[in-house]
């Protein structure tokens, strides 16, 4: 920082909404010299997603998988903004974004309206309750840090409260039953990583009760994984079985108590199962803010997935200003950060040939200008000249098409497990044991952003090898 160029009146104004996959991978990418970019995001940080449920088992720590979006843009070309705000309205005629600081401290100002030539949606998405009583109020997410610390604490608060001197058989069962809702790659992904919990560390230091805690997994479809192969589906649900998890398939939460959840099992009979903690990963659903702007544009905005965009990620209905990726775009790849990481780097690609076209179209207006203006007959050809030159090096300009390029899925599913639906070697790859592990954890370190996060992540993994999880509550 500090010999980045400055803020220019005379660039194009480039505001992206958001600091998750999507925008982060376009702002590591972006060659910001011909734009000034603003980034308005209500968390000031990436957050790599992958390790959620490590964090929650605590077998990661919070800090070690969150990178500051500032230190992301510190060597960018021209400076960037960073700007901690919900964005609450997008006003795709008149080009203006509002936004709101929704943090806890507020200055004399803390809403704001900005106008933009260019604007990224990149907000994600938020998790899908569907209305659903009690999920709001008594259940667990798994989408925000803050969901993964708060989870964390209650898991380790059922365990000390069941160990409270005088609690009935009946209550530590309860408070030892954790139900994860959701067989997607969340919800497996998180049992995994709590039988570790279980079998590493609480065997150890609650011996008197970790033999009496049990994880069930609720899945409303017929199997869980449904967009892994069948394969890996099979592997998946046997090692579970060894890992002592129960999987219920085809039964539906209808409702999340106090201390239960009830249950439409798959003989559509009800059942009310005792638990001491629920934890929901049954999927998400667009914002607010991607609605009503979708709302705006009710003609070619009908996909209740999210936004719709040409193949150059450009919103429909809109004058080819506004882009949107990642989760909150409706496209035909799936939601995932793959998927909105490429995406990001392509539209930072594509942002510097538009910002080149941009500026051969100012010159060919301006020589237009002169040119009718003059009366020099010879000045007029050195100009027309130069209009045929400006227009070839126009033509060169491409603007391609995205294009995604799948890399593979991966999921972790405990027990040194990992399964891995690769797109070479016959479609899929599942295998347990030290080398898909390895394999696993090395993906996934090469794919975090900075070295200061790889060097975190895999000194919290020889910690816990070592030192075991830190089981402390805070
Ligand atoms: P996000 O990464 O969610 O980023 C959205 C950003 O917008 C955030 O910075 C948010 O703070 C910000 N924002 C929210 N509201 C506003 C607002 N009003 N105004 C401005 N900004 C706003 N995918 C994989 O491919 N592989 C995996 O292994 C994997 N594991 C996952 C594990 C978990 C636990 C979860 C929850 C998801 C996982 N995913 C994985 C999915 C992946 O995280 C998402 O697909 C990805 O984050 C989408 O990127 P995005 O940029 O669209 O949204
Ligand atoms: P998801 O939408 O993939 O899965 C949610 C599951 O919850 C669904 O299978 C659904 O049937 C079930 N469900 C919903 N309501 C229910 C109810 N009332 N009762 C019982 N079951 C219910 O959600 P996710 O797992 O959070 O994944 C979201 C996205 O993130 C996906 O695109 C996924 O691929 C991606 N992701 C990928 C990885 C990975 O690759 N390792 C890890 C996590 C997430």
């Amino acid at each position: 920082p500090g010999n980045q160029l400055p803020f220019d009146s005379s660039k194009k104004t480039l505001v992206v909404l958001g600091s998750g996959w999507g925008a982060t991978s376009l702002l590591k990418t972006i060659d910001t010299t011909e734009y000034n970019v603003f980034v308005i995001s209500p968390k000031n940080f990436f957050l790599f997603t992958p390790l959620l449920p490590s964090v929650a088992a605590g077998t990661v720590t919070s800090r070690s998988i969150i990178q500051s979006t500032r230190y992301i843009t510190r060597h960018k070309k021209r400076v960037v903004t960073v700007i901690e705000a919900d964005a609450e309205e997008i006003d795709p005629v008149n080009k203006t974004v509002t936004f709101r600081d929704s943090s806890e401290i507020k200055g004399q100002v803390s809403l704001k309206t900005i106008p933009f030539d260019y604007l990224v949606v990149a907000v994600g998405a938020e998790v899908q309750t569907f209305g659903i009583p009690g999920v709001q109020e008594h259940a667990c997410f798994m989408k925000e840090l803050s969901d993964a610390e708060r989870m964390q604490k209650k898991f380790m608060d059922c365990i000390e409260t069941a160990a409270f001197p005088g609690q009935s058989e009946e209550e530590i069962n309860r408070l030892l039953h954790f139900v994860v809702v959701g067989g997607g790659p969340t919800g497996i992904e998180l049992s995994g990583e709590l039988h570790d919990f279980l079998e590493d560390d609480l065997k150890s230091w609650y011996p008197e009760l970790a033999s009496k805690i049990r994880i069930t997994l609720v899945e409303a479809l017929p199997s869980v994984l449904p967009t892994f192969s069948k394969q890996l589906i099979d592997y998946t649900e046997s090692t579970f079985k060894e890992s002592k998890i129960d999987i219920m398939t085809k039964t539906m939460v209808k409702e999340v108590k106090d201390g239960s959840v009830v249950l439409q099992m798959p003989d559509k009979t009800m059942k009310e199962l005792p638990c001491g903690l629920v934890v929901w990963a049954g999927g998400n659903k667009g914002r607010k803010v991607t609605a009503d702007l979708m709302a705006k544009l009710p003609e070619e905005q009908k996909n209740r997935r999210g936004i719709t965009v040409d193949e150059y990620l450009r919103m429909k209905g809109t004058d080819g200003t506004i882009f949107a990726l990642g989760d909150c775009s409706a496209t035909s790849y799936a939601p995932t950060a793959q998927v909105a990481a490429q995406e990001g780097a392509y539209l930072a690609r594509m942002l510097v040939q538009i910002a080149k076209k941009d500026a051969l179209e100012k010159k060919l207006d301006s020589l237009e200008a002169t040119i009718e203006s003059s009366a020099d007959e010879e000045e007029k050809k050195k100009l027309l000249e130069d209009v045929s030159a400006t227009e070839k090096q126009m033509a060169k300009v491409k603007l391609r098409p995205f294009h995604y390029t799948h890399q593979g899925s991966l999921a972790y599913i405990g027990s040194e497990k990992a399964i891995a639906d690769l797109p070479f070697m016959n479609g899929n790859f599942a295998s347990g044991g030290v080398a898909t592990y390895l394999f696993w954890r090395s993906a996934y370190l090469s794919t975090l952003f900075s070295l200061r996060n790889r060097t975190l992540v895999a000194s919290d993994w020889l910690k816990v090898k070592f030192f075991g999880r830190d089981f402390s509550r805070e």
